[in-house]
């Protein structure tokens, strides 16, 4: 499948990005590792007038400040994610997520930012930044806006990114105290396969009392985005995540979500998954704070 013709553009300064964003617009798009956007292109399913790559732009690498969390920039590689020694201790859910991707050579190449730009409902990155509150950073010729990761995936592959935006950066607030957060996902496949469903939880307890502060749960591939589960998270605070505790909350995540039928799994199988996936990463938060 050949490519359509297309002129590639490679900015130096995010300040001649932002510029020919702000000038192509819709004509253009932004080329970050290209593992989605070159199929997309081969299928015809976008035919920009202009690539613009990124590779070139200061807009890859992992910070960490205890005090004021966790910084990726959108060129930032799914491997540096799996491998980054501050991601496995502080934001152990990223890792998992990143290590779940494709393949080597797939991590290699893809970003954080296409990642959460492509907005695929099966996604692995958004659940476990959904739990950990993150919030994307995009920058255009107009200056920059902080959106929480749950407003800026708005649907099916829809984002409320503009067309002269690019997403700069990728911000997780420090983690909660004496919480541990937590992710997988559930394929028919060990690697380079499409979720059927996927589980991320974060969870604090509070030393003094041993019950569940705060709880956030998020479930990927079962609704156009990565869900959170309201009352399942409201049923968990302030009790002592116990295992009855645990199952039950379990059960009420496989009743939140709203998956469909496909080719790769019914419905009810997709719900009997959560649940599983729920308990599974529930039990080992908490077993890790302990
Ligand atoms: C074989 C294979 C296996 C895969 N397996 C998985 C998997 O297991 N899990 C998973 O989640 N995904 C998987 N993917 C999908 C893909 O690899 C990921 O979504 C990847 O993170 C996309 O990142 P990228 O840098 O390659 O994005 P690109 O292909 O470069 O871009 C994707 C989209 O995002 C836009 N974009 C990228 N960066 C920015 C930015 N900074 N600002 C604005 N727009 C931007 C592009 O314009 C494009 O529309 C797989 C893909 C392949 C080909």
């Amino acid at each position: 499948m050949s490519l359509p013709p297309f002129e590639y553009l490679a900015p130096t300064t995010t300040a001649d990005l932002a510029g020919l964003l702000a000038t192509h617009r819709d004509k253009c798009r932004v080329l970050a590792g290209g593992t989605d956007l070159v199929n997309w292109m081969a299928e015809k399913i976008y035919r920009p007038d202009y690539v613009i790559d990124l590779r070139k732009l200061p807009l890859s690498g992992i910070r960490y400040e205890p005090g004021r969390g966790l910084t990726i920039g959108a060129a930032t590689t799914i491997e540096a994610i799996e491998r980054s020694p501050e991601i496995r201790r502080f934001y152990l859910a990223l890792a998992q997520a990143a290590g779940q991707i494709g393949s080597p050579q797939i991590r290699a190449m893809a970003t954080i930012g296409g990642n959460c730009c492509n907005a695929s409902p099966c996604a692995d990155m958004p659940p476990p930044l959904v739990t950990l509150e993150a919030r994307v950073v995009l920058t255009s010729t107009r200056g920059s806006r902080e959106l929480a990761i749950e407003e800026f995936i708005t649907g099916n592959r829809q984002t409320a990114i503009q067309p002269d935006e690019f997403l700069e950066c990728v911000r997780v607030p420090d983690p909660w105290p004496h919480s541990a957060c937590r992710y997988s996902p559930f394929g028919l496949r060990a690697a380079q396969e499409i979720d059927i469903a996927s589980v991320a939880v974060n969870v604090a307890v509070d030393p003094a009392t041993g019950a569940v502060s705060k709880a956030r749960i998020a479930m990927g591939a079962v609704a156009p985005f990565a869900m959170r589960a309201p009352q399942a998270e409201a049923q968990l605070v302030g009790k002592k995540p116990t295992s009855d505790v645990i199952d039950e909350i379990a059960i009420q995540c496989g009743r939140e979500c709203r998956p469909i039928d496909d080719l790769r799994a019914s419905a009810s199988y997709r719900r009997h998954i959560v649940g599983v996936l729920a308990r599974r990463m529930l039990r080992d938060a908490v077993a890790a704070i302990a």
